[in-house]
């Protein structure tokens, strides 16, 4: 299965993707994540990604296509799960001439649709693990210990990028740029699933799973 997973910041991707992952074995792609491990390993990607990232600002797209192609390239046969990628109609479009290049296709996108309100309760409370990357939130997914991460022991911080400011620009972006990608899809005959993500994540799973499996029988 190749699936691509959409939604502002704060709709549940990362806790989605984690679970589809476990489900179906597919790689998680996540081009927030592959960035934010580029900046820790200081490379010349990491750096130039950097102004825009913590601005709330999009990556320019030619970047993140290569960026995304490359990995996508060594995606297992199973499949894989795109999370933050494409964010415009532009690397929607560039990715399609990828895969058909290579004879494949998104088989379905999964679209998780929540309030901006919502979005800016959660964010307010997300909490990151700087080393791992782990995320929590101090009402809902809580660590063993408050402040520290439950993987490696690290200090849990707010990331520059969950701000109210900085999220006020990643969903304004979002709305600008990445809500095309849908009608692009839905245009191009992908199968697109809309999903309430202002519901709780257990409930949004089940409904996904509910679709994949159908999907997975073929
Ligand atoms: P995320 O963790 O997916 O919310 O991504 C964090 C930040 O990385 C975004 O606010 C963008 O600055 C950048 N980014 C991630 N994915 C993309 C993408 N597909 N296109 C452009 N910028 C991206």
């Amino acid at each position: 299965m190749r699936i691509v997973l959409l939604g502002t910041p704060g709709a549940g991707k990362g806790t989605q993707c984690k679970r589809i992952v476990a489900r179906y074995g597919l790689q998680h792609l996540s081009s927030g994540d592959i960035l934010r491990q580029q900046r820790i390993e200081g490379t010349e990607l990491g750096e130039a990604a950097q102004t825009y990232m913590d601005s709330g600002a999009l990556v320019p797209d030619q970047i993140i296509v290569e960026m995304m192609v490359d990995a996508i390239k060594k995606a297992p046969d199973v499949g894989f799960i795109l999370d933050g990628f494409p964010r415009t109609v532009n690397q929607a479009t560039e990715l399609s001439k990828s895969l058909t290049s290579a004879n494949q296709k998104i088989d379905a996108v999964i679209n998780l649709k929540i309030d901006d309100q919502v979005v800016f309760q959660r964010m307010a409370g997300r909490r990151s693990c700087p080393q791992c990357g782990a995320v929590y939130n101090i009402e809902t997914i809580k660590p063993r210990i408050e402040g520290v991460c439950d993987n490696d022991g690290a200090k849990l911080i707010q990331r520059p990028d969950d701000s109210n400011e900085v999220v006020a620009n990643r969903l304004e972006t979002y709305h600008l740029q990445t809500e095309p990608v849908i009608d692009y899809y839905k245009k191009n005959s992908s199968t697109v699933y809309d999903f309430d993500a202002n519901k709780d994540a257990e409930e949004v799973s089940a409904l996904v799973f509910v679709k994949l499996d159908a999907l997975a029988d073929g």
